[in-house]
């Protein structure tokens, strides 16, 4: 995985749903190594994009390519060996320890390990993210915030080459939000390509390489967090100027 080239290439996606046009002619790269923030407002079509990556959703036009290779027919289950991917509301299961939610998506991906080692490997996973004093209890007794760090170190085991976090710093103390940050750091360092939506500016700022942002399902500006945050369309679609 070279840093800097195409990780993640998403070409003229659109998709409707009925009348609304969710996401219209989107088009954005993530290299190797990038990360890129995914702004916009409530309903600009942000989880319908992830979705359309991930596969969860068919776009009407448009593509997506993972390193190189057109996804256009490849099945969810198969996309999620190369993205990771963490949700607004993260989806874990409840009566599960926080240990058994991490080590599922290797247990998914890869069918030949022994338990033993998968365990091992979402062990050391959780150590990663400071959450190995909650490994053995239940998803339901640790706090919200540590969910979304949860499902974080769950969408990340395995080292996949692309990463969606949806909103993954909503609700995390200030501590937990810059772990967060030295996590993405570390994870960008070793090649990972990670697209982002977030809504903490200094949190985007601190990590994010570029910025595009989407209203209405269109792409209004992309570039540096700076160059974006000048944009009069910015502006306008956030603070109504
Ligand atoms: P964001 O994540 O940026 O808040 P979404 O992608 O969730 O926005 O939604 C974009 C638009 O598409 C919204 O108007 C939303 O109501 C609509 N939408 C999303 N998913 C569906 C769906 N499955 N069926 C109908 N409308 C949807
Ligand atoms: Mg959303």
């Amino acid at each position: 995985r070279p840093p800097g080239t195409t990780c993640l290439e998403v070409s003229n996606i659109s998709k409707r749903f009925g009348g609304l046009v969710a996401v219209s002619d989107v088009s954005l790269t993530v290299c190797h190594g990038q990360i890129v923030a995914l702004l916009g407002p409530n309903g600009a079509g942000k989880s319908t994009l992830f979705n359309l990556i991930s596969g969860i959703e068919r776009p009407d036009t448009g593509k997506v390519s993972l390193q190189g290779h057109d996804l256009s027919n490849t099945p969810i289950f198969k996309r999620a060996t190369k993205a990771g991917r963490s949700f607004q509301t993260p989806r874990l299961v409840p009566e599960m320890t926080v240990l058994q939610n991490v080590a599922m998506r290797l247990d998914n991906l890869s069918g030949s390990q022994h338990e033993a080692e998968i365990n091992n490997t979402a062990y050391r996973q959780l150590i990663k993210y400071g959450l190995e004093k909650y490994a053995n209890e239940p998803v339901h007794k640790v706090s919200i915030g540590s969910h979304k760090l949860i499902d974080v170190a769950r969408a990340s085991i395995g080292s996949p080459p692309l990463l969606l976090l949806d909103e993954p710093a909503v609700g995390l103390t200030e501590d937990e939000v810059s772990h967060l940050a030295t996590m993405l750091n570390k994870l960008r360092s070793t090649g990972a390509a990670i697209l982002l939506v977030e809504h903490n500016f200094e949190f985007v700022k601190s990590v994010a390489d570029s910025v595009v942002v989407l209203d209405g399902g269109n792409v209004i500006a992309a570039g540096s967090v700076e160059d974006v945050m000048r944009s009069s369309k910015v502006q306008e679609a956030y603070f109504g100027a």
